[in-house]
């Protein structure tokens, strides 16, 4: 089958033929029909997370964000079967340590993150195997296409986790995102959806825009001489109740602290990049003083998936929305490099292998 391979860190992906997945006795191969393409594979691509031992082997095929439908399944597989459509989650648990038996499998004590490990290539690739499916794999209903499902990639149900689970956001509370990628867009639409009166941040226009598209009642276009914290403080009134970084940098996680009302939560779902290596100083004191909570978000547990897939269903979210381009597996690398810049706008995914 054809794959993307990472040959060498920063370098073009190469397109290669390499061997169907079989699957494990608990897996399940996936023919993959589409795949978001995510901040999080630009960090594997250019060798970042050395400094936490997180860096992605050579050789690995990225992608972590597919829907398709079940091609084989293993012998101990009961709830898939081939013709099932499928979105995969990229925390993948094993199901049996003691946060899986408790609905937390995105934190497995001994989990996978697919397309990021040799042991779980990725699904930029005709194929992808899907080890622990009965615990992993969500299956999609009628309604909720593949590119809509590959678009709820890491990105979208990291939002709803961060937003409805993390930060136990409420109707009525006014949520600030900084950094309007993917992540942030998601985050963007479903705050609004859950609810909230939606302050989006951002240093470019054109990903603000769509952020207003997507329900932000606000909009704070962040650069040189701006007081973010000061605007937000305005706009909403006396700050933030929730604010999310989306984005990962010292400035934009400092900012959703520092912009936050008394006894406001700060969601960090943004990955730092190796400018930060994943330290930030932040005012611990003020978060004392004001009874701040700072809580980390990362995708979601496959158990969570049905209030997603439920508002989906009833149209009151809409992750196609965010889909922005449809583009090929010969193309991801210059799409990865397109993210250097931060040139891309909203969440592109890949639909021809
Ligand atoms: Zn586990
Ligand atoms: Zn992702």
């Amino acid at each position: 089958m054809r794959a993307a391979v990472l040959e060498a860190y920063g370098e073009e992906l190469a397109i290669e033929d390499v061997d169907s997945p079989e699957p494990d006795p608990h897996g399940v191969v996936v023919d993959v029909e589409a795949c978001g393409i995510c901040r999080s594979d630009w960090h594997a691509w250019r060798g970042h997370g050395e400094w936490a031992d997180d860096r992605v082997p050579i050789g690995q095929i990225l992608g972590h964000e597919p829907a398709g439908t079940v091609a084989r399944v293993g012998d101990r597989v009961s709830r898939f079967e081939p013709g099932d459509r499928v979105a995969i989650p990229f925390n993948l648990g094993e199901g049996s340590c003691p946060q899986c038996r408790n609905g937390h499998g995105n934190v497995c004590e001994d989990g996978y993150a697919l397309g990021f490990e040799e042991t779980v290539p990725g699904a930029f690739a005709e194929q992808v195997g899907v080890p622990h499916a009965d615990f992993n794999a969500v299956a999609l209903p009628d309604a909720v296409s593949t590119v809509e499902a590959a678009a709820l990639g890491c990105r979208y149900v990291t939002a709803f986790h961060a937003l409805a689970h993390r930060a136990d956001l409420e109707a009525g509370d006014w949520v600030a995102v900084h950094g309007c990628g993917g992540l942030g867009l998601a985050a963007v639409q479903i705050a609004s959806a859950l609810g909230a009166t939606v302050a989006a941040v951002d240093v470019r226009e054109a990903p603000l825009e769509l952020a207003t598209e997507l329900g932000a009642d606000a909009t704070v276009e962040a650069g040189d001489g701006v007081d973010v914290p000061a605007e937000l403080e305005a706009v909403t009134d006396g700050g933030a109740h929730v604010s999310v970084d989306a984005l990962g940098r010292a400035e934009t996680c400092r900012n959703s602290v520092d912009c936050l009302r008394t006894r406001g939560t700060h969601v960090q779902v943004g990955l730092t990049t190796d400018a930060e290596r994943g330290e930030i100083p932040l005012p611990m004191d003020e978060v004392t003083r004001w009874d701040v909570t700072i809580v980390g978000s990362r995708g979601m547990p496959p158990s969570r998936y049905d209030e997603l897939l439920r508002m989906i269903d009833s149209g009151r979210l809409e992750p196609g929305a965010l889909v922005t381009r449809e583009v090929a597996l010969e193309d991801v690398s210059e799409r990865l490099a397109a993210m250097s810049g931060y040139e891309t706008r909203g969440i592109e995914v890949v639909t021809e292998f």
